[in-house]
């Protein structure tokens, strides 16, 4: 059973948290009593869900840019304390067919959705690891254990998130630092737009995936792999035991 009492006062990071899944989350989370850092690459649109909801800290944060993650890691340590949790949630989905896409945009979808992820992990293992505590959540996707025609490049990124995820947490096994990744169906947010589902499945809400989340960092036990299907969110399906 979770028990949602443990979030209460935790300090957490979430990449992209301006809007979409990432703001839903940190909504949830700061209902829940966690202190709340969102940073995103869009300005405007950070602040003005910063100021709106009341997050502890917000501000613009590319997480492709070493310097820029760092400085607003280091931002969030100073004026809240040490970071227990970091969701790398920040993501992008441009669609069609690989051999049509730009180099740049293919590069630009491994950049944010793989290299962010990697960079964003290392960070936050330098600052866990010595206090032997801490939780990283890597937002993958269904994408990363299926193959959706038409999204090659990022089913590719997200295959990958769940591999480094996965080796992050056999490596740091027994150290207090967890690593866990959640896989969310289609979702309503901008970047779902324009994808649809078959007949009888329904995108998850924002808050669905948020729920699942706060699940997940709640849970005494499984930090694993989170499936989080709309409908059946509430349960949390496909929860690994862990090993
Ligand atoms: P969204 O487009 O609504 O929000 C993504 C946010 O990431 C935006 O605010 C954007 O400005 C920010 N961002 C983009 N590049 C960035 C960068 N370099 N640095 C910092 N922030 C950056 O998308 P969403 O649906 O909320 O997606 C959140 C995550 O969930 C992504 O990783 C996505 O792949 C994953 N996901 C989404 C769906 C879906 O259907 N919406 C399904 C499965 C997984």
């Amino acid at each position: 059973m979770s028990d949602f009492a443990t979030i209460a006062g935790k300090v957490v990071v979430i990449t992209g948290g301006a809007r979409g899944i990432g703001l839903a989350t940190a909504t949830a989370l700061q209902a829940l009593g966690a202190k709340i850092a969102i940073g995103d690459i869009d300005e405007t649109t950070v602040k003005e869900s910063g100021a709106a909801r009341g997050f502890d800290v917000y501000g613009t944060l590319d997480v492709t840019d070493p310097q820029s993650f760092t400085d607003f890691l280091d931002e969030v340590e100073r004026r809240l304390g040490p970071i227990d949790v970091l969701i790398n949630n920040a993501g992008i989905m441009p669609t069609g067919r690989v051999v049509d896409e730009p180099d740049q945009i293919t590069r630009r979808i491994l950049d944010i959705n793989v290299y962010g992820v990697i960079l964003g992990s290392k960070l936050a293992i330098a600052r866990m690891l010595p206090r032997g505590r801490g939780h990283v959540i890597n937002i993958a996707s269904l994408a990363g254990e299926s193959h959706i025609p038409g999204l090659a490049t990022y089913n590719a990124s997200k295959h990958a998130v769940l591999g480094f995820t996965d080796t992050l947490r056999e490596e740091y096994r027994g150290t207090g630092v967890e690593f866990s990744s959640v896989l969310p169906t289609l979702t309503k947010t901008e970047l779902g737009t324009g994808i649809s589902l078959p007949k009888l499945m329904r995108p998850a809400e924002p808050e669905e995936i948020a729920d699942a989340i706060a699940k997940l960092i709640a849970s005494p036990r499984a930090k694993a792999r989170v499936t989080a299907v709309a409908g059946l969110i509430a349960q949390v399906v496909g929860l690994l035991p862990q090993s």
